[in-house]
């Protein structure tokens, strides 16, 4: 029988996030959500990150309970940021070896009652079950891709086709004879390498483990929601956009500063107070996620691309000097850049934005339709090109720049007319303004599938609900 004090008992969830920034992010608005709800939140992490994590939820904390509790290690002691190429991988391939033993005292300290960790910790699923604490993936896509890429792997409809530029539908994948060429697909999921082991391993750790949280929101996919349920996973609970629980504008402004470094930030005041001075819808936002690395060539394309749009801009990029000569200067008054780091969720909110021209990380995807601002969608790797497909085919609030080839952090070279033409498409005319009206729709949707009564929170209280079973079961 369960102890009055044990039902009563708030729930308790360790939410452990990658540490790169598009999954730490995410990740700590998550756990901002479900604190919301009650729930006592945990975010582990390392050394590295945990008075920065902290400083980014103080706000949220100081209303519902949420700690951060760290995993002493001596590798948790670097950032993304200071890591070399080689301790990426290892913190990415062999983070089982540097973080399984911390994590265990943790979880037998503190007996969690559920365990939410990235889909890069694959590990955690056997290390969970051992020590009775149910495990639920968060990985940070959408219903879409999780759905198109499980098919892609099981079927590998790419290599039926013989170039790269060939077409072909990933089976049983819902919807109209979606199109991908083979040049889109990862690298990983072409050639055998131990990338392709390692993702397999992501996949079957989803498959495994007790459910997947998705970041999205059930009328933004319906069918892919469903799909991924009945045909994929076991169980799936979306509870997005987190990212409206990041929370009020200073917290927003600082959102991510976790995992950059201040000076990285320095003109975000700047651009808010530039953007004041716009009209509205006149300004197309260009950001390409933390991980993209534009060669000095591709800069100078997408610049000239830009300025022959006439179109006004704010534009993200990692350093000033890999901009043409004078491009700044020339483009006073139309264009705006932000070096390093931008307040994205103050930017996409802001009346005077009408467009984004994104890598489509999901996380900027899902952010974009939140705000509604149609795109202009430029993937580059990772599952990107199929959320890409999920924009501009499904729910058509976006505009393809005709990328054709999966490379990473560099992407396929785009020549400055399609930069001119897809901006364009985004920002002026008919086509535009029913984009623009579709995002603003969806981006309703979205507020209101976290409200009470709204889809994203009725299924985060069916995951509670759920869970408070679970533990009466597991200490009866
Ligand atoms: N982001 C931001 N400012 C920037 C760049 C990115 O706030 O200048 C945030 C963005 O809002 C999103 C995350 O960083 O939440 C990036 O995640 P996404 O999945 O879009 O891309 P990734 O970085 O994983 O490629």
């Amino acid at each position: 029988m369960d102890s009055p004090n044990n039902q009563n008992q708030q729930l308790h969830v360790f939410f452990m996030p990658f540490i790169a920034p598009g999954h730490i992010i995410p990740m700590i608005d998550l756990a901002k959500l479900f604190a919301s709800r009650g729930v006592k939140s945990s975010i582990i992490t390392t050394a590295a990150y945990t008075d920065k994590v902290y400083q980014s939820i103080q706000k949220s904390a100081s209303e519902s309970p949420i700690q951060v509790l760290a995993m002493t290690t001596a590798a948790g002691t670097i950032t993304w940021e200071q890591a070399s190429e080689e301790a990426k991988v290892d913190l990415f391939f062999n983070s089982a070896s540097t973080f399984a033993e911390p994590l265990k005292e943790l979880l037998e300290q503190h007996r969690p009652d559920c365990l939410v960790a990235d889909t890069f910790f694959t590990w955690t699923t056997e290390l969970a079950a051992s020590l009775r604490v149910p495990k639920v993936v968060f990985g940070g896509k959408c219903f879409f891709s999780l759905c198109a890429e499980q098919s892609l792997v099981e079927h590998y409809p790419h290599n039926t086709v013989s170039s790269d530029d060939d077409a072909f539908v990933i089976p049983n994948l819902p919807g109209d004879g979606i199109e991908f060429t083979r040049g889109q697909i990862s690298e990983a999921w072409k050639s055998e390498s131990v990338f392709t082991h390692f993702f397999k391993k992501c996949l079957d750790s989803e498959r495994d483990s007790y459910g997947v949280l998705v970041n999205s929101f059930y009328e933004l996919e319906p069918l892919y929601a469903d799909h991924y349920r009945s045909a994929v996973a076991k169980r799936a609970w979306h509870v997005g956009p987190v990212s409206l629980f990041a929370g009020g504008a200073e917290e927003k402004e600082s959102r991510g500063m976790v995992t950059v470094t201040e000076a990285a930030a320095v003109d975000r005041h700047e651009c808010l107070k530039w953007l004041d001075s716009k009209k509205p819808n006149s300004v197309i936002y260009l950001c390409f996620g933390s991980d993209a690395e534009f060669t000095a060539a591709q800069n100078s394309e997408l610049a000239a691309g830009l300025e022959g749009s006439g179109q006004g801009f704010v534009w993200v990029v990692k350093r000033r000097e890999d901009l043409p000569d004078g491009f700044e200067e020339r483009v006073e008054g139309q264009g705006l850049v932000i070096e390093g780091w931008a307040p994205q969720l103050l930017i996409l909110g802001h009346a005077a934005v009408g467009g984004f021209v994104t890598h489509c990380g999901w996380n900027s995807v899902v952010e974009a339709i939140a705000a509604g601002v149609p795109m202009v969608t430029w993937p580059l790797a990772a599952e990107q090109f199929f959320n890409e497909k999920l924009v501009s085919k499904v729910l058509r609030v976006g505009v393809e720049v005709g990328a054709r080839r999966w490379v990473r952090l560099v992407g396929d070279f785009v020549r400055k007319e399609a930069v001119e033409k897809a901006v364009r498409e985004v920002m002026v005319g008919e086509r535009a303004e029913e984009m623009r009206s579709m995002t603003r729709k969806l981006g309703g949707m979205a507020r209101s599938a976290l409200e009470e009564g709204g889809s994203s929170l009725g299924d985060l209280s069916c995951f509670i609900e759920e869970f408070t079973l679970v533990r009466r079961r597991l200490n009866p």
